[in-house]
């Protein structure tokens, strides 16, 4: 296989959840600094602010969940979902495409790009 591009919205879930465990980490760091009242304050902000950023990007994943095509992947036959012109799999990451115009061409995020669909916008 050696394909390493990953779902989209696996990769947002990802970081969302990393910003969750930062911003747990950071407001822990700032219980270190309970002497110094203003340098606690800061860290306690930006580890509520990490977190409250995971929140809305999760939400802004079931925002674009809803926006999302499912489809059965030809590779492992189990269903996924599909944000933009191309994605990869959920399960095997197999890249895959709702053009017919891109099937069999390399994966490139960059089809999902405003730049290209506005050249094949100018080629119609
Ligand atoms: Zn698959």
């Amino acid at each position: 296989m050696g394909i390493k591009y990953s779902s989209k919205i696996n990769k947002i879930r990802t970081f969302a959840l990393s910003l969750v465990f930062v911003g747990f980490g950071v407001m822990y760091i700032g219980l270190f600094f309970k002497e110094t009242m203003w340098l606690m304050s800061i860290f306690m902000i930006l580890g509520m602010i990490s977190v409250a950023l995971s929140t809305v990007i999760y939400f802004w994943i079931g925002m674009l969940s809803t926006k999302t095509i499912q489809v059965v992947c030809p590779n492992c036959e189990k269903p996924t979902k599909i944000l933009g012109r191309v994605d990869a799999c959920m399960h095997c990451k197999e890249p895959l495409t709702l053009d017919k115009d891109l099937e069999g061409k390399e994966f490139d995020e960059s089809y999902n790009s405003k730049r290209y669909q506005k050249n094949t916008e100018n080629e119609i």
